[in-house]
């Protein structure tokens, strides 16, 4: 089958007779057992849920992977991941290796949960494999990083650091919310571990919230599935619904996004007010290339830099088309200013490459026209303002 239509075949609720061509939301806490010493296939939903086994099973087939966890949320997912890896390895000193540029929840996790539970986070560019090499000493239990990264778009190299993390003895989990299975499949080319928000591209319609881990048969999943129950961070079935519901048009969504992301981007790239775009779909991005052997396409989600952090703001509350919200992968296009939102949490950053000047982009389902044309209207609007308050002309694009 090819990847189209391994989107649409399935079977939408395996084991019962009615046969319905939808999951059926199992909205029910308890099963009947069959007696009071066995189980049937369910007991209780903490534990496991016909409509949740569902998506975790479509969302592991995607994914090229033997189990599927579904969780509350992207970050319960991420934390369940840090935690199996962390049970798997046994005591001892615990570090995760982290990626430079991560979203912004995931760094606020990294920096101000984990270390008070006795949890070494170090990080590491990890486009970089010399530097990745070094840093891998013997306490590392788990290397964390997207890429393409939120909101900088920058690609680190899976098949080298996957390479990396198996010589280490070091499981290696990619963050592939930004892409999708669609267009990236991370345990192919390295990764032991895929992790993904639902809420983004998968349920793809901003109305729902939920995580997913993907991994191979062994002591990580093991892990994964007894902390779902253990801890009672699992999907709840209506989410999981949602998310199945999603996953039938991933495909068009997703291609119809990234063609118009791409319009976008070369707009943006010659617009005399616009210095920098961070988009591995320009010929000019520092890791095209890379991007182009390990990817299918470079996503919807891009970012670009403007004179000051004034126009910038301006651009954002100008324009009329693209919503000011957090998250991305939704059906509208959204526009944020990642500094004082999705990475607003994220300490002593302010100044750095996630800059007040960086405006986020995600790609809706609009027509490509009318998204360039707001963002023409959005950028003459934003500089004339700042020029007429004898704000700094923007510098030419470099
Ligand atoms: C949104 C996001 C998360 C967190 O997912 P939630 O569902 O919001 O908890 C993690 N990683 C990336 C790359 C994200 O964009």
């Amino acid at each position: 089958m090819r990847r189209s239509t391994r989107l649409i075949v399935h079977d939408a609720a395996p084991g019962d007779p009615h046969r319905p061509t939808a999951t059926p939301i199992h909205q029910t806490a308890t099963f009947h057992q069959t007696s009071a010493v066995e189980t049937g296939s369910y007991d209780y939903t903490r534990s496991g849920n016909p409509t949740r086994h569902v998506l975790e099973r479509r969302l592991a087939q995607l994914e090229g992977a033997d189990h599927g966890f579904c969780f509350s949320s992207g970050l319960a997912a991420l934390e369940a991941t840090v935690q199996a890896a962390r049970r798997v390895r046994g005591p001892g000193p615990f570090t995760v290796l982290a990626g430079l540029d991560l979203y912004g929840g995931t760094l606020r996790m990294l920096e101000r949960v984990l270390p008070i539970q006795g949890i070494e986070v170090r990080r590491v560019d990890t486009r970089d494999p010399a530097v990745l090499r070094d840093a891998l000493d013997g306490s590392v239990g788990l290397v964390l990083c997207e890429t393409p990264t939120n909101p900088l778009l920058e690609i680190s190299d899976l098949g080298t650091l996957g390479k990396l993390c198996r010589e280490a003895g070091a499981p290696l989990a990619v963050d592939n919310s930004l892409l999708s299975p669609w267009l990236q499949c991370p345990l192919e080319l390295g990764a032991d571990l895929v992790i993904h928000s639902v809420t983004k591209h998968l349920a793809g319609h901003g109305d729902a919230t939920g995580g997913a881990v993907l991994c191979r048969e062994g002591g990580l999943a093991r892990e994964l599935g007894f902390l779902q129950n253990a801890v009672g961070n699992g999907l709840a079935p209506f989410e999981c619904w949602l998310g199945l519901r999603g996953l039938g048009t991933l495909g068009l969504r997703i291609e119809r996004a990234q063609s118009s992301a791409q319009r976008v981007a070369e707009f943006l790239v010659e617009h005399p007010d616009v210095q920098r775009v961070h988009y591995p779909g320009l010929p000019k991005h520092p890791g095209a290339e890379l991007h182009r052997r390990q990817a299918r396409g470079a996503g919807s989600i891009l970012s670009f830099e403007v004179a000051d952090a004034e126009t910038a703001r301006r651009v954002v509350e100008s324009t009329a088309l693209f919503v000011i919200a957090v998250s991305f992968g939704a059906l509208e296009s959204r526009i944020s200013l990642p500094v004082h939102m999705s990475h607003a949490s994220v300490k002593g950053r302010g100044e750095g490459v996630v800059g007040p000047r960086l405006v986020r982009l995600s790609i809706g389902m609009e027509d490509p026209d009318d998204l360039v044309e707001d963002l023409a209207g959005s950028l003459d609007r934003a500089s004339f303002r700042s020029a007429s308050k004898e704000a700094p002309r923007p510098a030419a694009r470099s």
